[in-house]
């Protein structure tokens, strides 16, 4: 890749996670030229994760969402524009074209611009009172939602048992409010968990007074007036409901990139390196798919992925690509309990519970033919960061090893030069 000239500068395109590392790693990596943020939320930068959480509960200031202000920003020479929509990209002229109908002229180009949720292809999915959520204005929304319900005393019905709809669910529970959660899989969270930790999980909702349906084919949502009333089953089953939130998955924000004629397969195709095959244009975050060396696409939806993927692609229109480095980790918080997930479990073919999962705390360790290959901890954060360093350094405790909770696993690194054991208060 060429060294890109600073004349026009940088574009990024959607100011989100991905985006704001990106345009920060363009100047902590030397550049010099014009960087410019473009977002088309009204809103600066800020933090998604606790508009299922925290922010949903109303437990947290405004200003605690805030990821970087545009002063923030300024102060390192990137200029955000917020509230801009980009409609097309010319890579042959290397412009941009805003929906006001301006202009812009780039030496380089990130895209991040991210994912927005799934819908359901079903009678009444558009109804008043079917929410998804990815923004804040969504959050906002359904937060106004839960708190009609909670005054009608209305139930309220999540469609997908994934990590937003039980993060969802939980909130909503901790409001009092009446849940049912209806998942189309025989399990919770199953891309995601190997089988006894969704078991977990389905047992730990319905602890905290959730109504769990599992194996759901849904035929309709039904309204009155306009305003959705009640789910029904293509079974006859039907769920009343004051509102509906909808948690079925993602599709990669990728039409600016497929229009112009860039390689997507459900999100934009880059390498290890956040590149795209136009060496002037890097992409990062949600809204990308990862080429592996072995041919396969890789499809992460992390704070870490956006965050390390924007660095990439930084390095990548500085000349100086590099590619994804660490372990991918994950984090989901569902009444209080914690759950991190280090590393990627798909191809395991032994799953080793480390701990009792009747106590506060406990782990699964995932492996495939005798090598660790990822770790689910429960309210363990140590164990996570520990994890995390064993799979960096591509250390793997046997599985009789990960199973003894009185195998101190900080030894396997001791002989790795990397690390120091893990600890203090990690929590
Ligand atoms: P985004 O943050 O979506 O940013 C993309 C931006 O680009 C958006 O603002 C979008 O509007 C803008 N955009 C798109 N198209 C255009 C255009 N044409 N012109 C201008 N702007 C455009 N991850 C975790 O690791 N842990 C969690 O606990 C967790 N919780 C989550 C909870 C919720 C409710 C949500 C929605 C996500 C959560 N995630 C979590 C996922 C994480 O937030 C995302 O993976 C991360 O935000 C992706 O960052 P991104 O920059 O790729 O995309």
């Amino acid at each position: 890749m060429n060294t890109i000239d600073a004349t026009a500068g940088m574009l990024i395109v959607g100011a989100g996670q991905a985006g704001v590392q990106a345009a920060e790693a363009l100047r902590s990596g030397g550049y010099a030229g014009p960087v410019t943020l473009l977002g088309d939320e009204a809103h600066g930068p800020y933090h998604r994760p606790p508009l299922s959480k925290a922010w949903l509960a109303g437990e947290a200031e405004a200003a605690q969402l805030v990821m970087r202000s545009a002063e923030a920003l300024a102060r390192k020479g990137i200029t955000l524009r917020s509230g801009v929509r980009v409609q097309s990209l010319d890579r042959a002229a290397r412009r941009l074209r805003l929906a006001d109908g301006s202009v812009l002229a780039y030496d380089g180009l990130v895209l991040a611009t991210g994912a927005r949720p799934r819908r359901l292809a079903l009678p009444g999915a558009d109804a008043i009172g079917v929410h998804l959520l990815r923004g804040r204005d969504d959050a906002d929304a359904l937060a106004a939602g839960l708190a009609a319900c909670a005054e009608r005393q209305a139930p309220v019905v999540v469609v997908g048992g994934g990590v937003i709809g039980l993060e969802v669910a939980a909130t909503a529970r901790k409001k009092g409010l009446a849940v049912t959660v209806l998942e189309a899989a025989p399990r919770l969270l199953g891309r995601m968990l190997a089988p006894a930790l969704s078991d977990w999980f389905a047992d730990l909702h319905r602890a905290h007074g959730v109504q769990l349906e599992l194996g759901v084919a849904l035929a309709a949502i039904e309204t009155e007036q306009g305003r959705a009333v009640a789910v029904r089953a293509s079974d006859g089953r039907c769920w009343p409901c004051g509102l509906v939130v909808v948690g079925i998955g993602v599709e990669a924000s990728d039409e600016l990139a497929a229009a112009a004629g860039l390689a997507c397969e459900r999100g934009i195709v880059v390498d290890d390196c956040a590149r795209t095959e136009d060496p002037a244009i890097a992409a990062a975050g949600d809204c990308t798919v990862r080429r592996l060396a072995d041919g396969s696409l890789l499809r992460l939806e992390s704070v870490n992925n956006a965050t390390e993927q924007g660095k990439c692609a930084a390095a990548a229109l500085l000349g100086r690509p590099r590619p994804f480095a660490g372990t991918p980790w994950f984090w989901s918080d569902q009444y209080d309990r914690k759950l991190q997930i280090a590393g990627l479990m798909a191809g395991a073919d032994l799953h080793v519970p480390r701990g009792d999962r009747q106590a506060s705390s406990f782990s699964f360790w995932h492996f495939r033919a005798g090598r660790l290959l990822a770790v689910d901890t429960v309210n363990a954060a140590r164990e996570h960061l520990l994890a995390r360093k064993l799979l960096d350094a591509g250390r793997s405790p046997t599985p009789e090893q990960a199973a003894d909770t009185g195998f101190d696993l900080n030894t396997l690194l001791a002989s790795a030069s990397i690390a120091a054991p893990v600890s203090g208060n990690l929590s």
